[in-house]
Order: C-alpha cells, then structure tokens, then sequence
C-alpha cells in the first residue's frame, strides 16, 4: 500500500554549510548582527531575534533540487536572497511553519523536472494558519505532476521554504497522515 503525504524543509544543514561560504552566487554572505529582528530565517523557519547574527545569502532552490535528484529545471532555476542563522542552529521545530505566512505568499507547485506547474495566491490566514495551509498543500499535492511547492513572498519574491511530496510505502492505517 502506497500513500501520498508531505515534509516541510528548511535549508538543509549540509546546504547550509555551504552558503556560509560561499553562497549560490558565488559569493561570501553578508553579516548582519539584527537590531530589530523579524527577518525570516530559512534555517529553522522562524523570525530573526534583536543581537542575532545572521547572513544573507543567494541561494538557488532548484539548483539544489537538481543536484539531489537529476531534474534539469533549465530555465526555470532562480537564484534569490535568504537570511540563515551564521553559526548552525539545529533546525526548525516539528510541524507547519506559521511564522513564515504573512498576508500575500504565493505557493508555487513544481513539476518533478523542475518546470513551475501552476502558482497559487495566499492570504494570511491560509499562509500561516497550520490547518488552512495543510487543506490548501493537500489538495495542491493531489495534483499528480506536482511534485513540489515553494512557499515565497510576493512583495520580495523570496523563497522561503519548500513542501516536497512524500510516497509512503507503508502508510499508517488509521489514515492519518505522517508530518
Ligand atoms: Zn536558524
């Protein structure tokens, strides 16, 4: 028995890693100690703290989902701003990111080749409420070409994190699916 569920990722570490070197534009990030704070960290998917060091660096989601799974995304690779934590962090907390939403997201579906398959305008409600964003990813992942979402802003068009579609070859059997 095969079921259909999906993961929230943040950055991964290894990935990290690297962007704190050097980052997907080829250069060295820039330091930033926060004074105000707020800014959202791709890191652990939550909001930046006063007296925090962060970086912004470039960073190129479907390059990074090529190298892992062969898609040619051609065309379609962007390479945008991310603010990560400077030293690592440990990751983000279980479950949906709320503090990631915000009152104009999109939601971007992607094909398993990397190609964009449709792209979805998301308020407030549905971008940071964990069950209004779970009906919306549940019915934007019953599309069987999308393999993929990227959650961005609008106003900055910033990646912010990315929902992978999961098969599960043992599913639990209360139907419930595992987050
Ligand atoms: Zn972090």
């Amino acid at each position: 028995m095969r079921a259909m569920t999906y993961e929230i990722r943040a950055i991964a570490p290894d990935v990290l890693d690297q962007l704190r070197k050097t980052d997907d534009a080829g250069r060295r990030p820039r330091r930033i100690v926060e004074r105000e704070g707020g800014n959202p960290l791709r890191c652990c998917l939550r909001r930046s703290r006063p007296g925090e060091a962060i970086l912004l660096a470039a960073y190129a989601p479907l390059r990074r989902w090529a190298l892992e799974t062969g898609a040619d995304p051609g065309a379609y690779e962007e390479v945008g701003p991310v603010f990560v934590h400077e030293e690592p962090c440990g990751g983000p907390a279980q479950g949906y990111p709320a503090a990631m939403g915000g009152p104009r997201r999109v939601f971007r579906t992607y094909r398993a080749d990397g190609s964009i398959l449709n792209g979805y305008l998301v308020d407030a409600h549905q971008s940071a409420d964990p069950l209004a964003a779970s009906i919306l990813l549940d019915r934007l992942l019953e599309d069987p070409e999308a393999a993929m979402v990227h959650v961005r802003a609008v106003e900055f068009g910033c990646f912010l994190f990315e929902i992978r579609r999961v098969v599960l070859e043992n599913p639990t059997t209360d139907g419930v699916p595992v987050r």
